[in-house]
């Protein structure tokens, strides 16, 4: 059975030649065009993807995202107009897993939708196993995280980050491994997109997120994670 994604969007050609794209890509593919109609059709049927814009009549796609976001976990790519939104597109607020800034290209789109949906299917078949770094503890089959034993809302970019440096603590992963590990592809843009998900994981895995003790940047190089008691190693 095919997998079946919306795409919410009111500029009919760009509607439409998204549309055509994922079909071509082996996807069934509904099309809306107004966001209250959306979130109603998120919450009735069985999608496993949602590509949204920002810019919609009726419920702006924020909240499209936002009220999703509240209620599943299905993935959601945001297309949006300026990188200025960014911060707000992948914080936890409105938690979108992805974006492409418009004007995009068809075929980036559908790499991003098919590595969101094989990123999925990776996380369930790796499912069971539970990592432990410092207090931070990462379940990867419920996707839950904690710290010092308090739960931690994360974003799915955000878990997936975080579980890939957990996996080899203090290893020092390059921008360039996590854009790979996030988006299965060798796309070579986006390393703003990883400082942002860094800045919004600091938020919420340091005390101090100016001086982070946990998840430290290691100029030039890129990130890693550490236990974070034993505080100024870099
Ligand atoms: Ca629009």
């Amino acid at each position: 059975m095919n997998e079946r994604i919306l795409v919410v969007e009111d500029e009919t050609p760009i509607a439409e030649a998204v549309g055509y794209a994922l079909r071509e890509a082996g996807y069934d593919v509904d099309t809306l065009a107004d966001g209250d109609a959306a979130l109603s059709a998120a919450r009735q049927r069985p999608y496993d993807l949602m590509v949204l814009d920002l810019m919609l009549p009726g419920l702006p796609g924020l909240d499209v995202c936002r009220a999703v976001r509240a209620e599943s976990d299905l993935p959601i790519v945001m297309l949006t107009a300026r990188d200025g939104e960014l911060d707000r597109v992948l914080g936890l607020e409105v938690g979108a897993d992805d974006y492409v800034t418009k004007p995009f290209s068809v075929a980036e789109l559908v790499s991003r939708v098919r590595a969101l949906l094989r990123r999925r299917a990776l996380d369930r078949a790796n499912g069971g196993s539970v990592q432990r770094i410092g207090g931070l503890e990462l379940d990867v089959a419920h996707h839950a995280a904690s710290l010092g034993g308090k739960p931690l809302t994360l974003t799915r970019s955000e878990f997936r980050l975080v579980t890939l440096l957990a996996s080899e603590p203090g290893r020092v992963f390059t921008r360039e491994e996590l854009v790979r590990h996030l988006w299965d592809s060798d796309f070579s843009g986006d390393r703003r997109a990883i400082d942002v998900h860094m800045s919004n994981l600091r938020r919420k895995l340091e005390d101090d997120p100016r001086n982070p003790r946990r998840l430290q940047t290691v100029r030039g190089l890129g990130y890693r994670l550490v236990g974070g008691d034993s505080a100024t190693e870099a």
